[in-house]
């Protein structure tokens, strides 16, 4: 099937990219070879001056990964899309192709971890220049603008904080600036988030994450919308060479005919999880988009086709409480990454966000006793049943400690 972009996202998730062969199996092989031979010399000459059907090296291409490639590309109605070997090298292959030096970028302040080394640093060593602002206030993205502004970089909603970009509102100032506007789509995926619609130019996915779904890939996805910024792409990503291989490709294609599915289900169990907890006496505060109490509700009803899978909540006590929920958790794994079937909890105080110091941690609102949840497809009272009793031993413990005096150290 080729990009019909007329089915509905679930006929797509399961049929996309299957195209017909000999046999006409349900599933395509997995092509995993490194090159293809070509049957004179006039058809090798023909490839490589990009004319005629075939493959010459899978750098280059390959049916596989041309598979989910399609299939990604008519989740977002895009106009196609490259497989990368993880999302970074999906960052990488969009913003090294759209940025030159003497380049100005604007990106959310709160971007995944290592987007902010990649933009802030690395390519300032390239004569990049960036602007990391709370993309969430419109008025500090225009701010941020200057002439030589080419690309709007944002994450929506931005981890962990969970504050929520308009990318329509960005799509339209960026636009009139003569910059472009990339959007990490990664946190909502293609079934809650199409950020096209919305003007977005090109989107980037993190395939490790809800798109595979199964917690046994690293993988990454640029999306783009015509011919001329494929080819511009494709460029960069066969010299840069961070592409995906056959066997990957394979697994995030076969992960996603049950996105949708998935997706549902864990919005309906973070949703349930959320309003549990929202006003329990361990919680300081809890944010997750598909409530009312989220800063930007409206917003997320409008732009997002549901709330997604991540909870932010602030534990009382501190970075201590945060560790010892982290260590009380028995179903809930321990562990970075979301969107995946299993359930997967973290304290990025301590872990993700330990090496910006508490102070840019302040300035960023990652507060100490900040805890995220990447909600799975469990049953929800297995999941609630966890984290009861993990907010239970913080708890106790925190009032024990209250009632013994801590041996002085050193
Ligand atoms: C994980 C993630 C990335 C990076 O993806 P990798 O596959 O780990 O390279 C980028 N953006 C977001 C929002 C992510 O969650």
């Amino acid at each position: 099937m080729s990009h019909g972009n007329d089915y509905a996202p679930e006929t797509l998730a399961v049929h996309a990219g299957v195209d017909a062969h000999e046999f006409h199996p349900a599933v395509p092989p997995i092509y995993q070879t490194s090159t293809f031979g070509f049957a004179t010399a006039e058809e090798g000459a023909a490839l490589f001056a990009g004319k005629g059907q075939g493959y010459i090296y899978s750098r280059m291409g390959n049916p596989t990964v041309q598979a989910v490639e399609k299939a990604v590309a008519a989740l977002e109605g895009g106009y196609a899309a490259l497989a990368c070997g993880s999302g970074m090298a999906a960052v990488h292959t969009a913003l090294g192709t759209l940025l030159k030096q003497g380049d100005h970028v604007v990106c959310s302040e709160a971007v995944y971890g290592p987007t902010c080394t990649l933009v802030g640093s690395i390519m300032s060593e390239f004569g990049i220049e960036s602007t990391m602002v709370d993309t969430g206030d419109i008025a500090a993205v225009r701010a941020a603008m200057r002439p030589n502004t080419k690309v709007v970089y944002i994450e929506t909603p931005c981890n962990p904080t969970l504050v929520i970009a308009d990318i329509e509102a960005i799509s339209k100032l960026a636009h009139e600036m003569g910059a472009l506007v990339v959007v990490d789509n990664t946190f909502m995926g293609p079934i809650l988030q199409r950020p096209f619609r919305f003007g977005a130019d090109v989107i980037v996915h993190s395939l490790t994450k809800s798109l595979n779904g199964h917690a046994d890939v690293v993988g990454g996805m640029v999306v783009v919308r015509d011919q001329e910024m494929y080819a511009k792409m494709r460029r960069m990503l066969n010299h840069f060479g961070g592409v995906l291989p056959p066997m990957e490709s394979f697994l995030v294609h076969r992960g996603i005919k049950t996105l949708p599915l998935r997706v549902r289900a864990q919005c309906e169990n973070a949703q349930i999880i959320a309003e549990h907890f929202e006003h329990h006496p361990q919680v300081e505060w809890l944010c997750f988009p598909g409530l009312k109490s989220h800063p930007q509700y409206e917003l997320a009803q409008r732009q997002m086709d549901g709330p997604g899978a991540i909870i932010s909540f602030c534990l009382k006590g501190g970075i201590e409480a945060g560790r010892r929920m982290m260590n009380a958790v028995k179903l809930c794994m321990l562990a970075v990454s979301l969107g995946g079937v299993e359930t997967l909890i973290q304290h990025p105080a301590s872990m993700t966000h330990a090496s910006m110091g508490a102070k840019a941690r302040c300035q960023a609102h990652i507060e100490d006793g900040l805890v995220r949840l990447s909600v799975g497809i469990e049953n929800v009272k297995d999941i609630i049943a966890d984290l009861e009793q993990a907010l239970e031993a913080a708890a106790s413990k925190a009032k024990k400690a209250e009632h013994t005096v801590e041996p002085a150290v050193g």
